[in-house]
């Protein structure tokens, strides 16, 4: 588990720090007794020493970010849950997953550190946020993995930057510095492309700006719940190839 305040731990390419596993669970480590104190929630740190690590490989991230989100105080939890979600909601098997996912939950979450809303309905609807709100953050640049190749080590919700809209044609654009010495190392950094004439909304997009239009649309499609009438997806819709 990388620290997640600096989250340079387990995954730096620099020379990690000394590592300072957590004393209660010995499961996550820290850069410094510091970051332990400031990002270690007690529900996850509580849930990590009752077998979270025995979950299936698949449910480790969600489980992740489930312990995580139920660790916040207010007003934190009502602000991921005031973000949107796809409009067509979840679909049977993502019911079905967040099912088993609330129980695991429920498995390993000590039930006085739990919040007084947790139910599969929040479950299930904190899940939805973070499938159409959360941002990746991707392992370090290597030179020897192609770009495509890359994995996610991270996923996280921005309350300001999650309510950042799509466009094929982005002028904005999102960085992260992961990698550089904290704090300050999981913002999120959105510079515009261009000048943004007054009045423009300022959009991202949602992936790679080089992907065609039948594989964008149908990643909008799935996991946000619109089909995208931008101005590139206007004429790139009546494209012959
Ligand atoms: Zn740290
Ligand atoms: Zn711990
Ligand atoms: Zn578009």
């Amino acid at each position: 588990t990388p620290c997640p305040s600096c989250r340079a731990a387990a995954f730096c390419s620099l020379p990690p720090p000394p590592h300072t596993p957590c004393p209660s669970c010995r499961a996550a480590a820290f850069c410094s007794p510091a970051c332990s104190a400031a990002s270690h929630p007690r529900l996850l740190c509580a849930a990590l020493s009752s077998g979270l690590a025995a979950a299936p490989e698949a449910h480790q991230e969600p489980l992740l970010f489930l312990l995580s989100a139920y660790s916040l105080q207010e007003p934190s939890l009502s602000a991921i849950l005031s973000l949107s979600s796809a409009p067509q909601g979840p679909s049977p098997s993502q019911q079905q997953d967040a099912a088993s996912l609330h129980a695991a939950v429920a498995s390993v979450a000590p039930p006085h550190m739990l919040p007084a809303g947790f139910s599969p309905d929040l479950t299930a609807a904190l899940l939805s946020k973070d499938r159409t709100n959360s941002f990746s953050i991707l392992e370090p640049y290597r030179p020897d993995v192609p770009l495509e190749l890359r994995k996610a080590r991270c996923c996280a919700v921005y309350p300001r930057a999650s309510l950042l809209n799509h466009d094929c044609l982005p002028n904005a654009c999102h960085f992260d510095y992961a990698d550089r010495p904290g704090p300050g190392n999981t913002d999120i950094v959105v510079r515009a492309l261009h000048g943004i004439t007054e009045g423009k909304e300022v959009c991202i997009s949602y992936f790679a700006a080089n992907w065609r239009y039948a594989d964008r649309q149908c990643r909008l499609l799935e996991d946000y719940g619109f089909r995208c009438e931008c101005d590139r997806c206007q004429i790139e819709s009546k494209w012959k190839f």
